[in-house]
């Protein structure tokens, strides 16, 4: 059987950890099992690395930045391969390069285009463990790029799907996928299965403990994930097509998201062709805009707000700079002191009221909302930053979530 396990900062945040993490390997390749371990970098690196990029400049370039937050997972790759050889199984750690992770040209958010696997089935054939730096690939023009924060699940999903590995674990620092981020709510829910879908929606809208990414490549090659902790051996998560839906409750989590930013736009002139010179030139500058709200016309004057990553602010205040004599606006604002929160549920296509339900919710709880926009099995809003943990609670309330057979009953 070919396993590839993944392991979050947190589970090689420090030597005894790494050891722990080493021995799971190796219980594993003892069974006489080929295992593939994608690690990312120690604890708060990655974060440790960018605050020592800002000290030195405020406007880095990305692909410096890919070369220094690379280092990150290179280091953590030689740690655990040591500890592995020490426990008595060969090893070998790869970086992405090695691997021949190749990715398209975007530093900082590159999405990879494909994996040779030569290497590494050469290794696993040598009976070898092989050890891959996570969030790591390489550009055509042999240029270190990284896959966006978090990454490193996307590198072990796409190494699952290249090897054709039976089996992907995520170890992290929670025990599987739940309810509202538990470090929120203390009474979130585990749940035992979640659809791809559910996942890949709780993912984008900010629940940290999958990338978007993997849950989509999951899907797209048919890999069940199993979300789980290296703290100890209980089962975690499974990530799979759609199971019981019957079952399912109709809202099966809240996600928020702090790293949100809000731009509005003044007295845009109402006339074909506008929207699309804002939003282009936004898009050739690489930068994803999430939310959009046009409000009513008066004296053929639009106002146009939308939300991006913080991460893009800088970026994107440029390039609006940039368009505004040609546009024709006559002015804008931008507004980092926001946050989203959101519902998912696959429930939610069949049953009408769900979303005024989360209005109703948030009301009680005098928080207003500055944007929404919903999908079929999803609710966001933007809300004041400092009301997101109250919100997430309010909703999480709201459903049931506390209890999930209280949950599943909720509209029934
Ligand atoms: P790793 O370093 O292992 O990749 P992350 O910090 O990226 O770990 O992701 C794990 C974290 O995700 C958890 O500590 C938890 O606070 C957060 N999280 C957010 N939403 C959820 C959720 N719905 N279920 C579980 N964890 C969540
Ligand atoms: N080290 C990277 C980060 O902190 C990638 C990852 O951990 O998945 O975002
Ligand atoms: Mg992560």
């Amino acid at each position: 059987m070919l396993v590839v396990k993944k392991f979050g900062g947190s589970s090689v945040g420090d030597p005894e950890r790494i050891k722990r993490v080493a021995r799971r390997v190796v219980e594993e390749h003892q069974k006489g099992n080929q295992v593939v371990v994608a690690v990312s970098a120690m604890g708060d690196t990655t974060d440790d690395l960018i605050s020592l990029a800002k000290q030195v400049t405020n406007n880095p370039s990305e692909r410096e930045m890919d070369m220094l937050l690379s280092t990150g997972e290179q280091i953590s790759i030689a740690l655990l391969s040591m500890a592995i050889r020490d426990l008595g199984s060969d090893v070998i750690s790869l970086t992405g390069a090695q691997v021949g992770i190749y990715t398209d040209e975007v530093h900082t958010k590159a999405k990879i285009l494909k994996i040779e696997t030569e290497r590494v089935q050469a290794e696993l054939n040598e009976n070898r463990v092989v050890v891959v730096a996570g969030f790591q690939g390489i550009n055509p023009n042999n240029d270190i790029t990284t896959l966006g924060r978090g990454g490193s699940d996307t590198t072990a999903v796409a190494l699952a799907a290249a090897l054709k590995a039976d089996v992907c674990e995520i170890f992290t620092d929670v025990d599987g996928v739940y309810t509202a981020d538990p470090r929120v709510v203390s009474e979130a829910s585990k749940l035992s299965h979640i659809s791809y879908d559910e996942m890949l929606e709780l993912a984008s809208l900010g629940a940290q403990v999958l990338h978007p990414r993997s849950v989509e490549l999951a899907k797209q090659y048919g890999i069940p994930l199993h979300v789980r902790t290296s703290f100890n051996h209980n089962e975690g998560t499974i990530v799979e097509e759609a199971p019981n839906m019957e079952n399912a409750p109709v809202v099966s989590g809240v996600a928020h998201d702090y790293n949100v930013a809000k731009i509005g736009l003044f007295d845009v002139p109402d006339e074909p062709g506008v929207a699309k010179k804002i939003f282009k030139a936004l898009s050739s500058q690489r930068i994803n805009v999430d939310m959009i709200i046009q409000s009513a016309m008066r004296n053929n004057m639009n106002d146009i707000g939308f939300t991006i990553t913080q991460d893009d602010l800088r970026k994107a205040l440029q390039t609006i700079e940039d368009i505004q004599a040609e546009v024709g606006f006559k002015g804008y604002t931008h507004d980092e002191d926001v946050a989203k929160v959101s519902i998912v549920g696959a429930g939610m296509i069949s049953h009408p009221g769900v979303a005024a339900d989360m209005f109703e919710a948030l009301a009680d709880e005098g928080i207003n909302l500055e944007m929404i926009t919903t999908s079929e099995i999803k609710v966001s809003c933007v809300i004041k930053r400092a009301d997101t943990e109250k919100a997430v609670k309010a909703l999480h309330n709201k459903f049931r979530l506390d209890d999930l057979e209280a949950a599943k009953h909720y509209y029934l």
